[in-house]
């Protein structure tokens, strides 16, 4: 007899496949589709997106859910089932109560938004985005009160969205954390060896050694960074990488994971991290369970369990000495007239460069976080403030990244419009990132009492660490929250110190 998940199941495939078709299309757009193909291929993708939507949240999958919930039923699916019953309430949560006609106008908006934001951008006019902005908060606001969440629990909620059991209270802490401990360390660095706002250009006659006069041939860099992505890990047989403006993963099952990169001709380390960073991601996909993949669980638990994938390979491996030991006669060996004369010791230093900047997506590891402290204050202040004005948002930009580093934004593209996410209206996503790298901080400290880190990478060994990640965390996709993989593998919940006391450490070593 078929059971009530049996008929779930008819709805499950028929939405999973709409969702590998968009990832695909996503993927396309950034990579290879031609210019031209926008707006007829928006069309398609609207279409997709609706077809998505529909097969999760209908009538009849609501019915068939009620059904499940009931105890005798719910008792006798597996913990798999229950899972995949948890996600899909979760996305009618977040979708079910908002009238369809409301939610196509936001589609639109989104759509057109990110056009507002890039040619407000280029022209440096944060004027021409700040209606656009203004409405996208006010549909955030209003998709909240048809969730039934009003007033100081919007933000929260939103924050809940990315990071389930990181909403503000916990945030605060960690926050204030990075405030107290964090800032201080990085006025000590800036005010003692001047790194504000040097590019790498300007540096070049100090420090650095690297030299930017030279030309790091694109396809030589390429075949390095593959080399580099299948030396950690990355499988050619379940994953591509291509090429776009902004690197990143995406996943259409656990066999086919795709990852970009992208090449500068004057800063290979660009590129090198780039690709480090995405394989972390890339591996979390790869390595979930067959069972899994292709479900509402095969995927990465959170945004911040992700980001703490590739950021623990591209900053706490990855910029590792006894990690580079082994690989960097490979780099010399692609480039000798820049690398041979660089001793590893002298590349390590400047790859671990501090300097106050502008652009949160260029920073370095210690001055990160102090980016995403800035976009956290002021979202909460979006959210907690009805009367904000967008004006005022801008202003408050400004005047943190003065206190908080040091620097004045010299006009809206380095400041309040670098980023896309607002225009896509991804309000409570920035604060993953610093999530992720604190999270990607305390595994770093627990896998280096459980296994010898050192050794495994000086060897160029680096299975062990692999399938550790892999058997605590990767394999088990959705099913488990970020909470509970931390706790059972670490047997501590998630502690913010292990990240701060990180930092500390390695950039006392480094600069004071
Ligand atoms: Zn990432």
């Amino acid at each position: 007899m078929k059971s009530y998940f049996d008929e779930l199941q008819l709805y499950l495939d028929k939405g999973m496949a709409f969702h590998s078709a968009l990832n695909l299309y996503e993927w396309d757009m950034e990579t290879q589709a031609p210019k031209m193909c926008q707006e007829n291929t928006s069309k398609v993708i609207g279409i997709l997106s609706d077809g998505y939507f529909r097969y999760y949240i209908n009538v009849e999958v609501e019915k068939i859910i009620k059904k499940l919930e009931n105890k005798k039923y719910y008792e006798k699916m597996n913990c798999m089932e229950q899972g995949i019953i948890k996600e899909l309430k979760k996305m009618q949560n977040q979708l079910g109560n908002i009238p369809l006609e409301e939610y196509k106008k936001f589609s639109e908006l989104c759509a057109t938004a990110s056009n507002v934001w890039a040619r407000s951008k280029e022209k440096n006019e944060y004027a021409l985005f700040a209606p656009t902005l203004e409405m996208m908060i006010e549909y955030k606001k209003k998709f909240m009160k048809y969730r039934g969440i009003k007033g100081k629990n919007v933000y929260s909620n939103l924050l809940y969205d990315y990071e389930p059991g990181f909403g503000e209270e916990e945030l605060d802490l960690f926050f204030e954390k990075i405030k107290t401990e964090i800032i201080p360390l990085v006025k000590t660095i800036i005010e003692k060896h001047s790194v504000l706002n040097q590019k790498y250009e300007q540096n070049q006659s100090k420090t650095n050694k690297i030299p930017r006069e030279f030309q790091y041939e694109i396809e030589k860099q390429r075949k390095f960074c593959r080399y580099l992505a299948s030396y950690i890990g990355f499988d050619s047989n379940k994953g591509v990488i291509s090429e776009s403006a902004h690197p990143f993963t995406t996943s259409l099952h656990n066999h086919d994971v795709r990852i970009t990169n992208h090449f500068n001709e004057k800063y290979p380390e660009s590129a090198i991290f780039s690709v480090i960073h995405e394989t972390g991601h890339a591996l979390y996909e790869m390595n979930i369970k067959d069972e899994y993949s292709q479900t509402l669980l095969g995927e990465g638990t959170s945004m911040g369990m992700h980001e703490s994938q590739s950021r623990f390979w591209e900053n706490m491996i990855g910029k590792k000495e006894a990690f580079w030991k082994p690989l960097y006669p490979k780099l010399q060996e692609t480039f000798p007239a820049a690398f041979n004369h660089i001793s590893l010791n002298e590349f390590i230093k400047e790859i671990n460069q501090v300097h106050a900047g502008f652009i949160r997506t260029e920073a370095d590891e210690l001055t990160y976080s102090l980016h995403i402290l800035i976009r956290y204050e002021i979202e909460k202040e979006i959210f907690h403030n009805e009367k904000i004005s967008m004006e005022q948002l801008e202003k408050m930009w400004n005047e943190k990244y003065q206190e908080y580093l040091g620097i004045l934004p010299k006009n809206a593209s380095e400041g309040i419009l670098q980023d896309i996410h607002w225009a896509c209206g991804d309000f409570g996503y920035f604060p993953s990132y610093a999530i992720g790298s604190a999270i990607a901080a305390q595994i770093y400290v627990h896998i280096k009492n459980v296994m010898p880190v050192e050794e495994y990478l000086e060897s160029g060994n680096l299975l062990p660490i692999r399938e550790y990640l892999k058997e605590h965390i990767h394999q088990y996709g959705k099913l488990k929250t970020t909470k509970e993989l931390l706790m059972e593998m670490m047997g501590e919940e998630f502690n913010p110190n292990y990240y701060i006391d990180y930092l500390k450490e390695k950039y006392s070593e480094l600069y004071l």
